[in-house]
């Protein structure tokens, strides 16, 4: 018989696993409450026109699309910032700014499987709209510092600004598909290739050698490297507003959290076209994978139909997140609480079993019931095996007399109690 298997790039998770990603849901969760930002749902099937408006032709060629029954081209979402901007640019249109957006769940994208890369993986997203201001920009990275400390991870922020290059690319009149690929280029560190390809379409040699000088430049003396770039920019008034645009966001998050460690890469680049002001990415050491990206793109609901509103957003890989956790064997605050079992002595003894589970979950202790038939013995070993904290044995004659054995399993010793007090022993 065929042995089914998850489609390629797709896994289970069960057990730890699933443990600790409900417990980074959870985090990102607290840290949208904390930071206020409404959790919002989109579906997970979009229309395939709005999930290919924005992208390039990378992103779309790694969509799962396909028609539904009533013949709709439809996909399934490779982000949720398309989702975001199309609620935003229609039903949200009207309501006051700015907008505080978060969404967590499942993104899919044909990429191929590796350590870190699968085609199903999850995110927690989140967008704050309506406001260019840098408060906005130092929120976002506040936020994911906020995220990534509460999973118990050291990580550093990788950052660049798209506006310093779209400022010398557009004064210097280069066309925009260029500037698109170039960028594109840089994102792969292909920076000779990118170099090579601006100074076909034209790019002076005075002006590809200062781009040279700026993708040699990053470190973490962040605001050295910053005086470097506007020394190196200063003929490009638009480059030079970016600066100073980088030079404030840092400020401001250093000021208020001077411990984050930041590095300035000038050469950085995010692959998405639509970032246009300071994009960054998370790292975590002895992973070279980022753990997180986002970035400042205000043109973008424009795209969807709406009017322009400025918008800075992040997206946090939950698996590599995960992922990094397990290699810093950070352990989650969730498996502690480990539940309780309750196991009847024999057959008679289901129903009271059953009924005294009801009550403890009624007074809001959680508590599993043993359905197996299982013998005591066997029983309390299957429990200790899953690291169980307590059996709450149910007995003939403690039953009649309303009493009930509480086995701690770890010290592995036993007390009869009356039902009123075995309820607040477990609750402690
Ligand atoms: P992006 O939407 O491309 O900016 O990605 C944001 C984050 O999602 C990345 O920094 C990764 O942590 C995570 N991510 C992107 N693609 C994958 C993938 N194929 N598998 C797992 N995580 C991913």
């Amino acid at each position: 018989m065929t042995e089914f298997k998850t489609v390629r790039g797709m896994r289970d998770l069960f057990g730890e696993d699933s443990e600790t990603m409900l417990h980074i849901e959870e985090k990102a969760r607290e840290t949208a409450k904390l930071f206020g930002y409404e959790e919002i749902i989109t579906p997970i099937v979009e229309s395939y026109e709005l999930l290919a408006a924005k992208s390039g032709d990378e992103v779309k060629s790694r969509m799962f699309v396909f028609k539904d029954l009533g013949g709709r081209n439809v996909a399934l979402r490779p982000e949720f910032t398309a989702s975001v901007a199309r609620l935003v640019a229609t039903t949200l249109r009207n309501a006051p700014r700015p907008y505080r957006l978060f969404c967590v769940g499942s993104i899919y994208r044909y990429d191929e499987p590796q350590k870190g890369r699968y085609r199903e993986f999850w995110q927690s997203n989140y967008e704050l709209m309506g406001t260019d201001r840098p408060e906005a920009d130092a929120e976002i990275l506040l936020l994911t510092a906020r995220l990534m400390q509460s999973v118990g991870l050291d990580f550093s922020l990788k950052l660049g600004h798209t506006g310093i290059w779209r400022g010398i690319f557009n004064q210097e009149g280069l066309p925009d598909n260029v500037q698109n690929s170039a960028m594109q280029l840089m994102d792969k560190k292909q920076y000779d290739d990118a170099l090579e390809l601006v100074q076909k379409a034209g790019l002076s040699k005075k002006c590809t050698t200062i781009l040279q000088e700026l993708i040699d430049l990053k470190g973490k003396k962040v605001f050295n490297i910053i005086d470097n770039i506007a020394t190196i920019v200063h003929d490009y008034p638009k480059a030079c507003a970016a600066v100073d645009n980088l030079r404030e966001i840092l400020s401001l998050v250093l000021e208020i959290a001077p411990e984050t460690d930041m590095m300035l890469e000038t050469g950085f680049a995010r692959g998405l076209e639509y970032y246009t002001g300071m994009i960054f990415e998370v790292y975590v050491p002895n992973l070279e994978i980022a753990l997180g990206g986002g970035g400042r793109y205000d043109r973008l609901i424009e795209l969807f139909g709406g009017n322009p509103i400025p918008a800075v957003g992040v997206a946090h890989g939950l698996d590599r997140m995960m992922l990094a956790m397990k290699g810093r064997k950070t352990s989650t605050e969730t498996r502690i609480a480990a539940p309780n079992v309750v196991i009847p002595v024999n057959e008679e003894m289901r129903k009271p079993a059953f009924m005294i589970s009801q009550k403890l979950r009624t007074e809001g202790i959680p508590v599993e019931m043993e359905i197996m038939g299982k013998k005591m013995g066997k029983a309390l070993e299957d429990a200790n095996k899953r690291k169980m904290k307590f059996a709450i044995i149910v007995g003939e004659e403690e039953w009649k007399k309303g009493l009930l054995v509480v086995r701690d399993l770890e010290k592995r010793e036993q007390t009869t109690l009356k039902i009123e007090e075995a309820h607040n022993k477990l609750r402690k």
